[in-house]
């Protein structure tokens, strides 16, 4: 069997990078000839983790057609957050906790979707499944991933199956997960030491709506006065971005970990579907005030998703 490439999403968060270790790990164990790779530099919050447990940063890659011909996806499907050259490879498993909108391959493969917190929480039932134990270290990571996609159990994104897992890692790790999710989700907030580019960057998506091509970023705070000061440069980043890789619409969501509220900020159009989508008026700066959402997957892609379609 020749060796395949796994990777999670571009603009990686902890999950996309812990998902492909663990993943990586679990289909080696099963006899495929893996190597788990990143498809950018990990973030803050990542590198807490990653030096937390003592793990080594995956390899970075641009493009895989070049060393493989075949790939396995994890926590992400849609082409455009994938590899740069995804359509010229081969998808042989995907395992995965978003929708799926755009995805079609010509050859059979393994597809695993559930509808949980995090790609991590599959990957927990999957090395049960198959009788596989899950080594201390990457048990700690897989937890971390958990804490990170359901902000410590408290996104509505949350299943019975997140906090199920979430036990059964902090055991095998040994970890009391508040304390250590405090304080690793309060080492990804730290948004001083980014610049703006890095800001609307580092956890962006792009999505296709209504034949409108859409960026949604997220930033995490522990404050909003830590955005506020910056705002207007923030904006300005967006706009030249917006026009450089043509997004018509480019949101930011800033959301508050420690308090579960978040903060809207847009620009490009049409603004009336966003606040059609949530049922709001734009504030003269182009902020919205979103109180209670922290889940750009279930409470912000769906009902943009529905007003610009
Ligand atoms: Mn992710
Ligand atoms: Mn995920």
């Amino acid at each position: 069997m020749s060796k395949e490439l796994v990777f999670g999403h571009q603009s990686p968060d902890t999950d996309a990078i812990v998902a492909a270790k663990a993943y990586s790990y679990l289909q080696n164990q099963l006899g495929y000839d893996t190597e788990a790779v990143a498809l950018g530099e990990p973030n803050a919050e990542t590198a807490f983790v990653l030096n937390y447990f003592d793990e080594p940063t995956p390899r970075i890659i641009k493009t895989a057609k070049d060393e493989v011909d075949s790939v396995m996806l994890v926590d992400h499907n849609e082409f455009q957050q994938s590899v740069s050259d995804i359509k010229d490879l081969t998808i042989t498993h995907v395992v995965d906790h978003h929708r799926i909108s755009n995805f079609r391959t010509d050859q059979p493969l393994y597809y695993r979707a559930e509808p949980v917190g995090c790609c991590s929480t599959i990957l927990t039932e999957m090395f049960d499944e198959n009788k596989i134990d899950i080594p201390v270290q990457l048990a700690g990571l897989m937890l971390s991933a958990i804490i990170s996609d359901t902000l410590l159990l408290k996104s509505p994104t949350t299943t019975d199956k997140d906090r199920i897992a979430v036990k059964t890692l902090a055991e095998i790790a040994d970890i009391d997960y508040e304390k250590y999710g405090i304080e690793m989700l309060k080492a990804g907030t730290n948004v001083a030491a980014k610049s703006d580019q890095e800001l609307i960057d580092s956890d962006a998506k792009s999505f296709t709506m209504g034949g409108k091509n859409v960026r949604i970023d997220q930033i995490n705070v522990v404050d909003f006065e830590d955005i506020d000061k910056r705002q207007d440069d923030i904006k300005n980043a967006m706009a030249t971005e917006a026009q450089d890789k043509n997004y018509d619409l480019f949101l930011v969501l800033v959301t508050n970990v420690l308090n579960s509220d978040s903060r809207l900020i847009v620009v490009g159009d049409p603004v009336e579907a966003v606040e059609k989508a949530f049922n709001n008026k734009l504030s003269q700066d182009a902020t919205m005030s979103l109180p209670g959402v922290v889940s750009r997957k279930k409470q912000v892609v769906p009902p943009l998703n529905e007003a610009l379609s």
